[in-house]
């Protein structure tokens, strides 16, 4: 061990929201943090137009939010609260699912990426120490504790070290964790717009024969649109200027969309990533580090949440009894409860993708049968509602 190295409980790699909700969490445990970051979230301007990156934040992610006291941040910011949920073929059969059908005043928000990180690093306090704009070069690992070596040459020691660094884990490659997967036939554009309409209530996703068509709502007149098509046909959106693009989205769009103006766009490609493990040695994954999911049903993050609040419960846990905070009890524990259920929703997002996703015959039938039985079915209705907020 470098006898110089810096001493913490915890090291994070990565500074995106999963891994600054680990840090508040911790931190707020008394324990003593460093965060190592690429690039600071950029400060909340209220006159700038939203971040590009949006997300669908569910209510189980929103209660832990704010128990951690950075939902309320948000709030102070930006964020819209939507109440209902549609999906459709035709605009003539829409079916909704309510927050009402679950007696909750709202089904989820839809929030910038940036102003969410930006929420979770206002509520670090003094244990947490940030190491940015700085990356990681080296790991080694020890009995009792783990070292990394960061891009400034500076050594950080600590019991245990998360990688939320996202789907490129460099700290994932540095701990030889492999992954398995796959990239998508589709991609998908997005695309932030000014609605003709006032702020809205309802997020939406409309299924075509090329894929999927969502808007998702935000506060004031704006909305994102997300375009799912094929890797070619979403290319050659993205190549269009902004008049050309709003164009092609007044075409493609259901009339509900109405006359929309683009402000801004850029295309995302879609792939799915399990790492093989989610621990090695004093070296732990989460979030996007650990898996990548089909945004399709806008889960993502939402899973990371789930792992970033086990992973902090069962590490506080260990401090209170003074056992080791980076021991492989604890870490196969977390990887017992979060791989098969980060799995499992992977497997659901495909078989939605498979279904709802392209034009053969049979699956235009059984989509359209399914869309039909939830049409009349209010516990069907319910259910998906429950799935959607994040309920057990
Ligand atoms: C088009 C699209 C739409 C989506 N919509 C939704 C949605 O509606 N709902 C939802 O739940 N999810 C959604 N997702 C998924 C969601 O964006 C991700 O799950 C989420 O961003 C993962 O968060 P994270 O903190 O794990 O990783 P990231 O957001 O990737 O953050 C990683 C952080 O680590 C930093 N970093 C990277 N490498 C290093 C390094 N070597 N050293 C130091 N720092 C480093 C990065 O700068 C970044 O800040 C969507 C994804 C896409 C592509």
């Amino acid at each position: 061990m470098t006898t110089t190295a810096q001493q913490f409980d915890i090291s994070i790699v990565g500074g995106g929201m999963v891994g600054a909700a680990i840090a508040v969490a911790l931190s707020q445990a008394g324990m003593r943090v460093a965060l190592i970051e690429k690039q600071p979230p950029v400060a909340f301007d209220a006159a700038s137009a939203p971040d590009l990156r949006v997300s669908s934040i569910n209510l189980a992610s929103e209660a832990w939010l704010t128990s951690l006291g950075a939902w309320q941040q948000l709030e102070k910011m930006r964020v819209c609260a939507y109440q209902r949920l549609q999906a459709f073929e035709q605009p003539g059969s829409i079916v909704t699912f309510n927050a009402a059908d679950i007696k909750r005043s709202h089904l989820g928000h839809i929030v910038e990426n940036n102003l969410l990180q930006l929420a979770l690093w206002q509520q670090f306090n003094a244990n947490v120490t940030t190491f940015c704009p700085l990356s990681v070069s080296a790991l080694q690992q020890f009995a009792d504790n783990t070292e990394i070596t960061l891009d400034s040459g500076e050594a950080l020691s600590a019991k245990l070290v998360i990688a939320a660094d996202g789907a490129n884990s460099k700290l994932r490659q540095l701990a030889g964790i492999g992954t398995n997967g796959w990239q998508y036939r589709q991609a998908c554009l997005v695309a932030l717009v000014n609605t003709p309409y006032p702020q809205q209530d309802v997020t939406w996703q409309q299924f075509t024969p090329t894929g999927p068509r969502a808007f998702l709502p935000l506060p004031d007149q704006q909305g994102s649109v997300v375009w799912y098509d094929d890797l070619v046909k979403v290319k050659q959106l993205a190549a269009l200027n902004s008049k050309q693009l709003t164009q092609q989205l007044r075409k493609a769009f259901a009339a509900q969309l109405g006359e929309v103006e683009v402000v801004s766009s850029s295309w995302f490609p879609l792939a799915r990533m399990d790492a093989n493990r989610y621990y090695a040695g004093r070296v732990v994954l989460a979030g996007d580090a650990a898996h990548t999911i089909n945004p399709l049903a806008g889960q993502g993050v939402n899973l990371g949440f789930a792992d970033a609040k086990l992973l902090t419960e069962l590490i506080i846990d260990a401090q209170r009894h003074n056992s080791d905070i980076g021991s492989e009890q604890l870490l196969q524990r977390y990887q017992r409860k979060r791989k098969p259920a980060n799995l499992l929703m992977m497997s659901a997002m495909d078989g939605f993708y498979q279904v709802f996703g392209n034009d053969i015959a049979p699956l235009r039938t059984l989509r359209q049968l399914a869309l039909n039985v939830a049409a009349r079915s209010s516990l069907l209705k319910t259910l998906v509602a429950r799935y959607a907020v994040g309920s057990e």
